[in-house]
C-alpha cells in the first residue's frame, strides 16, 4: 500500500531519492519468515520506514543528496540501518535532504527540492525534509532523520509531525555520512509521540563502533509516551525564544500549548537563558568548521564522482575539478567558511570563541534545569515558508534554526510535537520540549500530554 502511495504522489512531493520497489517486498517476506521461525522481533516488525539518504545502506544507493556521491552504494550498513533491519522494519527507500544535511528547506538537494504536502509551494523544512514530507504525505508511517542543528525538529514542526533529537551520543553515528561530528544525532519522525518513541528505542543505544556513543541505558521513552502524565512537572518557558521576529500565529498556538500544560497540572515559570542569543553565530562557525574537515574525504579518489581524469591531469587538478562540479553552492560556502575559521591566526578568534559560547549555553541549560524539569519554546519562528523565498538569502535561512540550535550545542535531548495550526495560513505549528542529556523520556512525556 505504501509503495502504491509513493507511486501516486511522489512525482509531486519528491520525498524519495530511491524507492526500494522490489527490495521492500523482499524485506517484508524475510520478516514474515523470521516471525514464522519463532523469532521475537518486537513491536515494529513489518512496519515500513523511510530512511534518510545520509545513512549508509549496503543494498541501496547512499548520496546525501550530493552529485559527488551519485550512484554510490556503500559496502556496509550504518548502525541505525542495521538496527532497523534487526527490528524487522522494512526500508521503503532513501529520502531527499539538503546536500550533506546543510540547510533548512531541502532546497539544497542536488536532485531538486522536496515539497511540503500541506502546501506544495512551500518547503517541508530541512535538512531531513524528504523524511518529514514522506510521513506527512502518507508515503511512510515512520522515517529516520538526523538533527545537527534542528534538522529533525524543524521539518517535523512545519509538516505537522512528531520529531525527536535524542541526547548526543544516544544514537549511533557509525555509517552516517558526517556533517558536524560533535553535533550529528540520528532520530525519529512519526505521526504521533508513541510511534516516535517506538522507533527511537528501536535504533538507539550504545555502539562500540562510535567513539562518542554513550554507554548508558536507553531512556525509557516508550514508557513515558504511554504514561503521558505531567502533574507536578516543572516547565520553564525560555524568555529568549519567543517574542519579536516570531509569527503571531505561531506564538498564539505556543501560548495555548503552555496553558494546556498548566491545566494538566504542570507548574509553569519563565526562565532566562541569556547566552542563547549567541547560539546561532556560534553554530554557524562550529558546524562549517567540522564540515570543512569531514568533507575533505571527497577527494575524487575514494568515492563516487571523478571529473577530468583523462590521463593528462595530475591528482590535484582532478580533485579540484571534481569538487567544483560535485559540491553545490551551500556546501562550498560552508567549506570556505570553515576553512577560514580554522586557519592559523583566526582559529582562536572564531572557532575558539565559538567553543566558549558553547560552554556558556551549556551552563544556561544546567542553571535552568536546576529550577525546572523541561524547557519549552516554539520549534520554529514561522510556519513553512514558500519555496524560493530564502534560497538566495543564507542569513534568512539560518534563522529557521533559532530555537533548535541551543539544544545541539549542549548535546541535550529535545522533541517537537504538533500544537495546532497558525490562524493566518492554516499551517502546522510545533511545540519544542527540551530536557537534559539522557532525560529524553521527559520530552516524550510532555509531548504525549500535549497530544492527548
Ligand atoms: N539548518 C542547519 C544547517 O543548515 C541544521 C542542519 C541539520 O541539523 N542537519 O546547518
Amino acid at each position: 500500500a505504501y509503495l502504491d502511495r509513493i507511486d501516486a504522489v511522489d512525482g509531486e512531493v519528491n520525498a524519495f531519492l530511491h524507492v526500494a520497489t522490489e527490495g521492500a517486498l523482499e524485506q517484508a517476506r524475510a520478516v514474515d519468515a523470521r516471525r514464522a521461525a519463532g523469532e521475537d522481533l518486537g513491536p515494529l516488525a513489518g512496519v515500513p520506514v523511510a530512511h534518510k539518504d545520509v545513512f549508509s545502506t549496503k543494498d541501496m544507493p547512499t548520496t546525501a543528496a550530493s552529485r559527488i556521491l551519485e550512484g554510490w552504494q556503500p559496502p556496509y550498513d550504518a548502525t541505525v540501518t542495521a538496527r532497523l533491519r534487526d527490528a524487522g522494519l522494512v526500508i521503503l527507500g532513501k529520502t531527499n535532504m539538503d546536500e550533506f544535511a546543510m540547510g533548512s528547506s531541502t532546497e539544497n538537494s542536488a536532485y531538486g527540492p522536496t515539497r511540503n504536502p500541506w502546501d506544495l509551494d512551500r518547503v517541508p523544512g530541512g535538512s531531513s525534509g524528504g523524511s518529514s514530507a514522506a510521513v506527512a504525505a502518507f508515503e511512510a508511517p515512520l522515517a529516520t532523520g538526523t538533527d545537527t542543528g534542528g534538522s529533525i525538529r524543524q521539518p517535523a514542526a512545519v509538516c505537522g509531525l512528531v520529531g525527536a533529537k535524542p541526547t548526543y551520543g544516544g544514537s549511533s553515528r557509525y555509517g552516517l555520512i558526517a556533517f558536524a561530528s560533535s553535533l550529528d544525532t540520528p532520530g525519529p519522525f512519526a505521526r504521533n509521540v508513541l510511534d516516535a518513541a517506538l522507533l527511537h528505542e528501536a535504533f538507539s543505544g550504545h555502539d562500540p563502533r562510535d567513539s562518542t556513543s554513550v554507554d548508558a541505558p536507553v531512556p525509557r521513552v516508550v514508557e513515558a509516551a504511554k504514561r503521558a502524565d505531567i502533574a507536578g512537572m516543572r516547565v520553564g518557558i525560555v524568555r529568549e525564544l519567543s517574542g519579536e521576529g516570531y509569527q503571531a500565529g505561531v506564538l498564539e498556538r505556543f501560548h495555548e500549548a503552555v496553558e494546556l500544560l498548566e491545566s494538566l497540572g504542570a507548574k509553569v515559570v519563565e526562565v532566562s537563558c541569556p547566552s542563547f542569543a549567541t547560539a546561532l553565530p556560534a553554530y554557524y562557525l562550529i558546524a562549517p568548521s567540522e564540515c570543512s574537515s569531514n568533507l575533505a574525504r571527497f577527494d575524487a579518489m575514494r568515492y563516487g564522482l571523478r571529473v577530468g581524469d583523462d590521463g593528462t591531469r595530475g591528482a590535484e587538478e582532478v580533485m579540484s575539478l571534481t569538487r567544483a562540479e560535485g559540491f553545490g553552492p551551500e556546501v562550498k560556502r560552508r567549506i570556505i567558511l570553515g576553512t577560514y575559521a580554522l586557519s592559523s591566526g583566526y582559529y582562536d578568534a572564531y572557532y575558539g570563541s565559538a567553543q566558549q559560547v558553547r560552554t556558556l549555553i551549556k551552563r544556561d541549560y544546567d542553571a535552568a534545569f536546576e529550577q525546572v524539569d523541561v524547557l519549552v519554546s516554539p520549534t520554529t519562528p514561522t510556519t513553512a515558508f514558500p519555496i524560493g523565498e530564502r534560497a538566495d538569502d543564507p542569513m534568512a535561512m539560518y534563522l529557521a534554526d533559532l530555537c533548535t540550535i541551543p539544544t545541539n550545542l549542549a548535546g541535550n535531548a529535545a522533541l517537537s510535537v504538533p500544537c495546532g495550526l497558525a490562524a493566518e495560513d492554516g499551517l502546522p505549528v510545533g511545540l519544542q520540549v527540551m530536557a537534559p542529556a539522557l532525560a529524553d523520556d521527559r520530552t516524550y512525556l510532555v509531548g504525549a500530554a500535549v497530544e492527548a
